[in-house]
């Protein structure tokens, strides 16, 4: 199998050019932007196969030694928030609740940087049993991913009947003292007409819902432009059973924007990534599981930090392979482009 079939770009970029680069420790780019939310992919593994993101047989592994250890995160998290400015850290995947050692690099963080937010994206399946394990560690908050409460329909998009578990994943996170918690649905065709119900839902658990814009991400390379469901299909459909009244984003960072349901105070949020794209006030910063750095989703320019470290580079020299990565970060994702491509790597693989 070559690196590309395993969905891992073949080249890795050359040390990255920091010319016009202006004399700051911070994450800043050509284009006005400061990185400040880190998100780091700890593995490639997960429990589900949802079809807008794996393929049916899962990803292939990432040999053991590649990972980045406990120990290798921990540092880079560290020397991400007191070098380089960066101020919440949130663990995804693959599903981070896979990888045995997350309570270990929860903690670890959690003593190197206390004070700061260390989150985690999660699609809930087994979580009901790590949750409270998970709050002592150190983590603060919790983003469950949840596209339906029909278990058909769950079962279907996911290729994997656990509805029961994420249900009981989500009442176990409340009750760990993880709240709010956010859950984030990725809106498809199938699980469109859906979403009035999976809102009513989040309402009475008291959770705060948001939906995502599929992106051209996913394994299988079914996504088009044309079939995708847009923010303002979903607006059409949520309003034929909420009153909804648009209050914007609460800062311009936040990828979301919010409505108030029936008046408030809940609210339901839409990241429209695709049809009203905020790449020009994006403050993200990605690792992957195999310790490449990454400034974009959609770009394959990747800095390897994990061979830096290992082969014996001081805190001073990553960081200057961080600020370089960064410092060449594209304007933005150009999924409307002509000639766009999508990235090799896709979703699981970066970490999303
Ligand atoms: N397994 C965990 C989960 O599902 O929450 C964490 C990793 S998953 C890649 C992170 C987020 O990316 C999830 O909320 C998921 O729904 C979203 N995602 C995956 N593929 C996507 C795509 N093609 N477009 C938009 N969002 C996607
Ligand atoms: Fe797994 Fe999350 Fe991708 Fe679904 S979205 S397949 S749960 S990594």
């Amino acid at each position: 199998m070559t690196l590309v079939e395993m969905g891992i770009p073949a080249v890795r970029s050359k040390p990255p050019s920091l010319a016009g680069r202006p004399d700051t420790p911070y994450l800043v780019d050509r284009f006005g932007r400061t990185a400040r939310d880190l998100r780091i992919s700890i593995t490639e593994k997960c429990s589900l196969r949802c079809t807008y993101c794996m393929p049916a047989e899962g990803l292939p592994a990432i040999p053991q030694d590649e990972l980045l250890t406990v120990e290798e995160i921990v540092r880079l998290v560290a020397l991400a928030v007191r070098e380089l400015g960066v101020r919440e850290v949130r663990f995804t995947g693959g599903e981070p609740l896979l990888r045995r050692e997350l309570e270990r690099i929860i903690a670890g963080c959690h003593e190197r940087v206390p004070g700061v937010p260390l989150s985690m994206t999660t699609n809930g399946v087994g979580l009901a049993h790590r949750a409270h394990g998970l709050a002592a560690a150190g983590l603060s908050r919790l983003n469950i991913s949840l596209d339906t409460v029909d278990r058909l329909g769950f079962a279907r998009l996911t290729r994997r009947d656990r509805l029961d578990s994420v249900f009981a994943g989500i009442r176990a996170a409340r009750d760990a003292g993880l709240a709010p918690i956010k859950i984030n649905a990725v809106l498809m065709r199938d699980t469109l007409a859906g979403a009035p119900d999976l809102l009513r839902w989040c309402l009475d658990e008291g959770c705060e819902l948001r939906f995502i814009e599929e992106m051209p991400l996913d394994a299988d390379h079914e996504w088009a432009r044309a079939n995708m469901v847009t923010a303002a299909e979903l607006l059409a459909v949520l309003g034929t059973r909420f009153a909804l009244t648009e209050v914007g984003r609460s800062d311009p960072a936040a990828p979301a924007e919010k409505w108030l349901i029936d008046g408030g105070p809940p609210t339901v949020g839409i990241i429209a990534t695709v049809t009203r794209k905020f790449c020009d006030a994006c403050d993200r910063t990605r690792l992957t599981a195999d310790g490449m750095l990454r400034s974009c989703l959609f770009s394959d320019q990747e800095f390897d930090v994990r061979q830096a470290l290992r082969t014996g580079a001081d805190d001073d020299e990553i960081a200057t392979i961080w600020r370089g990565a960064m410092w060449n970060k594209w304007a933005g994702h150009g999924i409307d482009a002509e000639d766009f491509v999508p990235p090799e790597r896709t979703m699981g693989a970066i970490g999303g």
